[in-house]
């Protein structure tokens, strides 16, 4: 039976507008996922005039700062995203696992919204394009509709993987884990440190890459981008600061290209290659990068280049 729809009417403000608009499941956890960190690390600094934070809260901080922070650049990133390197299933999981840890949404929602990023740089359809705001590049993007990756497009390999979708669907199972291993250890200071704070340093260093790594710092490559090499967010992005590397050569797994340019994701890799955990390692070969470098800028660290000191084959980038 036919049936007509009711007439439409204006809404009644701007406010019912915005919930009509985006009151949908995926929005508001993203909304939870930015909100939530921030609160939790604005009450623990609030409560450090009454209580000194403990060298538990330190320990705890800091020993799930560098592994959550290293499955996304590692796990989430290097692998899922770009494809740099190959592992077994069981590092796979660590690296999936210790990535959703860090709750910047689902590992296949990071991977499709990061490879629509590559495909769209900086022009319309870049879910994190600073010129649409700083903010917006920083966490805004994540809770806008009309920023959501196109997964069909971009993220088709990964949902064929049964492995990856399920490890993709249990992500409320890691993000449980990822606040409740901090309380069971140290309680409610233990999940304020070692969950939200941890959390909320994760988040905005590594979203940084997305926002001032398109705005400041240096260009030693051309790209069709406006991504930048900022020394600070190498150091503190676990290597992914290095992002003007990285949108020149977006499947090496090396994003610093010289020695100085600190990679903690980078070592991770090759330490994982040198065990024998990790192989078929993408590097950018001595030929390609002089290609992109008409500067002619020395780099000088062999390790990081095709044909360097390990012994493992290696996938070479041309
Ligand atoms: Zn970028
Ligand atoms: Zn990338």
């Amino acid at each position: 039976m036919a049936t007509t729809a009711p007439p439409k009417t204006k809404q009644s403000s701007g406010l019912a507008e915005f919930v009509r608009l985006n009151a949908n499941r995926a929005t508001i956890v993203a909304f939870f996922h930015v909100v939530v960190p921030f609160v939790g690390t604005v009450v623990a600094v609030a409560l450090l005039w009454q209580n000194p934070i403990g060298w538990v809260e330190v320990a705890l901080l800091l020993g799930l700062f560098f592994p959550t922070f290293l499955g996304v650049t590692v796990g989430f990133h290097r692998y899922l995203v770009h494809r740099s390197f190959r592992t077994n299933r069981v590092v796979e999981a660590v690296l999936i696992v210790l990535g959703s840890m860090a709750a910047e949404g689902l590992p296949i929602f990071w991977a499709a919204g990061h490879r629509r990023h590559h495909a769209l740089s900086d022009t319309e359809g870049d879910p994190h394009r600073p010129a649409d705001g700083l903010l917006h590049a920083q966490f805004g993007w994540l809770v806008k509709m009309d920023s959501h990756p196109d997964y069909d497009k971009y993220a088709r390999d990964l949902l064929r993987d049964p492995y990856i979708v399920r490890l993709n669907r249990l992500y409320p199972l890691w993000l449980a884990l990822s606040l409740l291993l901090p309380f069971a250890v140290a309680g409610w200071t233990g999940l304020l440190w070692g969950g939200f704070v941890r959390i909320f340093l994760v988040h905005h260093i590594g979203w940084g890459v997305n926002s001032i790594g398109h705005v400041f710092g240096n260009q030693p490559f051309k790209t069709n981008d406006n991504s930048r090499n900022l020394w600070f967010l190498g150091v503190l992005a676990m290597g992914d600061g290095w992002h003007n590397n990285h949108h020149a050569f977006p499947h090496s797994a090396f994003h610093g290209l010289r020695w100085w340019q600190i990679d903690l994701s980078g070592y991770l890799i090759r330490l994982l290659e040198a065990t024998g955990l990790a192989w078929d390692v993408r590097r950018v070969t001595p030929a390609a990068l002089k290609a992109r470098n008409p500067s002619g800028a020395k780099v000088n660290n062999r390790d990081y280049l095709a044909g360097g000191t390990t012994t493992t084959a290696s996938r070479a980038i041309e």
